[in-house]
């Protein structure tokens, strides 16, 4: 997938949106979401993305979503922090294939690091599946701080 193209309704993130399959959520609000990623680059790694904007990537997106989107991430980045302690916080955010973008639904990563942790993104298809009562407690965890 490009960086041109049109925004497929039936993306992951859209059928998260549409309660379709299921996600562990951390935060939502009238125009975000953010939930924990299935396939964690390190504990607590987190997704932000716009409820209603149909943006593929940042060369789409309307400002007022992005605003939205980013105000998010500081939030939960926050309680991300307080709750689990990190020594960094790596926020990323892919566009194009070869940038490494998978989901095709603009979103943020929020990723905390810990030193000594390399901090460079793992290919999906190497990653390890998070265990979904794991990822819950955690997600309860995390909650307590926002
Ligand atoms: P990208 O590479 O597009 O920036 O990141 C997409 C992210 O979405 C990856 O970190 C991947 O693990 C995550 N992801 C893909 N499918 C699902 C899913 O069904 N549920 C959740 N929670 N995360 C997903």
């Amino acid at each position: 997938m490009s960086l041109d193209g049109v925004y497929d309704e039936g993306n992951v993130f859209a059928l998260i949106l549409a309660g379709k399959i299921p996600s562990v959520t951390l935060y939502e609000d009238a125009d975000t979401l953010c939930f924990l990623d299935i396939q964690p680059q390190s504990k607590g790694h987190a997704l932000v993305i716009s409820k209603w904007s149909k943006a593929r990537n940042i060369l789409e997106i309307e400002d007022d979503a992005l605003a939205q989107v980013m105000a998010t991430t500081r939030k939960v980045a926050t309680a991300i922090r307080a709750a689990l302690d990190p020594d960094g916080l790596h926020i990323a955010q892919f566009n194009g294939a070869a940038a490494g973008q998978t989901v095709f639904h603009l979103h943020v990563h929020i990723v905390p690091r810990w030193a000594g942790q390399a901090p460079g993104f793992a290919a999906h298809a190497q990653g390890q599946f998070a265990d979904a009562d794991a990822l819950k407690a955690l997600a309860q965890e995390i909650r307590a701080h926002l």
